[in-house]
């Protein structure tokens, strides 16, 4: 392993475990911390730490990104990447500065880059301010987030309320002139600096100046360039994306929890292509008249005989969902559905099932506790930002394909199938 990355979130993990792989690493992505990382880190250039820190109150924050530098360091990362939301998802307490701070004390270092820049998603930074698309995000709809609210554009001063390190601004004028002369502005004095970065190439630029540091931190994007400095030094040979990825022989199911647009068109398109569907509704499931039984049954029956995998899903009209949740409440609504299909999943990999698609994010974190796995190898992309995986950590090799409900185009469904052949 060359990179040892802590991602605050778990679709965080995936897009820099995404961008990694797009420029010829072997990524693994791993739920949580686990005792040792060693195993993975001989399969990968890249282990990508998914946490569940991004709101957490900052000394949480701080003890669970510490345990994950320690199992990246202990098996052998030579360089730390810690990878926030491009949106820099954050209030005046945190988490960015204090985890960042925290792993510079715990590197015994003084110098690191925070850039959130993500130009390929409209995330720009300029004169240290962050604009979404054309708006300052104090203008975008950050400003209202529910947990995060971004009223403040000027990241110097966002940054320097959460942490004492001192925070300043390499400006894009020194970014244009080149890696040598960001590397230079860098170590000319002790800080956390803020880099400008409006395109692609200014991240390139800046991966190139960063590849020397012991800790990076910043949005995926910014990852892009370091990659290419690994391969010059001879760190790593190229990979093409998604290798090492295996699909195992045997037969799969498409899970469906998610009841967003998307999913909902890749649902009618699955179906309209000859999928033997199973609808699921979330009264049936708690009055116990649906049972993990029937539904793995059904999709025994159904996938021998089905060129497309069996779909199961309990995605509805808002109208149904807003009956199922009045009389079950919200929660518990959600929770019968998603330990349904968990279990579901749960029972066909015993009964030697391979390939597992779901789709909704809770949905899918369901579906992978129940299988039990936390190591996660990223195969090829099958829309942007969502890759087939393979488990590390299954007695049985199993492969998984887990979409966010908006994410992947309306024949999502067929075209990953379709990777698999
Ligand atoms: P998304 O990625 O689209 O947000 P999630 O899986 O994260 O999808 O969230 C969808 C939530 O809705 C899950 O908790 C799921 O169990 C719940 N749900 C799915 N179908 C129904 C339904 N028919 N009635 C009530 N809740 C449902």
């Amino acid at each position: 392993m060359i990179l040892g990355a802590i991602a605050d979130d778990l679709t965080g993990a995936t897009d820099l475990s995404l961008i990694l792989s797009r420029n010829g690493m072997r990524v693994v992505q791993v739920i949580g911390v686990p005792d040792t990382l060693d195993a993975v880190a001989q399969q990968a250039d890249a282990v990508v730490v998914a946490l569940k820190s991004r709101t957490n109150p900052a000394g949480e924050a701080i003890e669970m990104s510490l345990d994950a530098a320690r199992a990246l360091q202990a098996a052998g990362a030579r360089q730390l990447f810690f990878k926030y939301c491009s949106t820099f998802d954050s209030t005046d307490e945190g988490n960015i500065g204090p985890v960042a701070a925290a792993l510079m004390t715990h590197l015994g270092i003084d110098r690191t880059i925070a850039c959130p820049s993500f130009p390929e998603n409209g995330r720009t930074v300029y004169k240290g301010h962050l604009f979404v698309f054309d708006q300052l995000i104090s203008d975008s709809p950050m400003k209202d987030h529910p947990l995060t609210p971004m009223r403040d554009p000027d990241l110097v001063r966002v940054l320097s309320r959460q942490t004492t390190r001192p925070v300043r601004l390499v400006p894009h004028e020194t970014v244009r002139t080149g890696a040598n002369a960001i590397e230079a502005a860098i170590s000319e004095e002790p800080g956390i600096c803020i880099v400008d970065a409006i395109c692609d190439d200014d991240l390139r630029t800046i991966g190139r100046a960063v590849a020397g540091l012991p800790l990076v931190t910043g949005g995926s994007a910014v990852a892009m360039g370091l990659p290419d400095v690994y391969r010059e030094t001879g760190w790593i040979t190229s990979a093409a994306p998604g290798d090492g990825f295996v699909a195992p022989e045997g037969h799969g199911v498409i899970l469906a929890g998610s009841c967003s647009a998307m999913t909902r068109r890749q649902i009618a398109a699955a179906r309209k292509a000859g999928a033997p569907a199973l609808h699921l509704d979330a009264l049936e499931i708690a009055s116990g008249a649906t049972t993990i039984d029937a539904v793995a049954a059904f999709v025994e029956a159904e996938a021998p005989r089905s060129k497309l995998p069996p779909l199961v899903f309990s995605s509805a009209d808002p109208d149904v969902v807003a009956k199922a949740q009045a009389e079950l409440g919200r929660m518990r609504a959600g929770e019968v559905v998603e330990e349904l299909l968990a279990g579901v999943a749960a029972r066909l990999a015993g009964r030697g099932f391979t390939r597992f698609l779901s789709a909704g994010g809770e949905t899918s974190g369901a579906i992978v506790a129940a299988l039990g796995t936390s190591a996660l190898r990223i195969g090829p992309e099958i829309d942007p930002g969502v890759p087939w995986v393979s488990a590390l950590d299954t007695e049985r090799p199993l492969c998984l394909a887990l979409k966010s409900g908006n994410f992947g185009s309306e024949t999502f469904f067929m075209k990953a199938w379709e990777m698999l052949a």
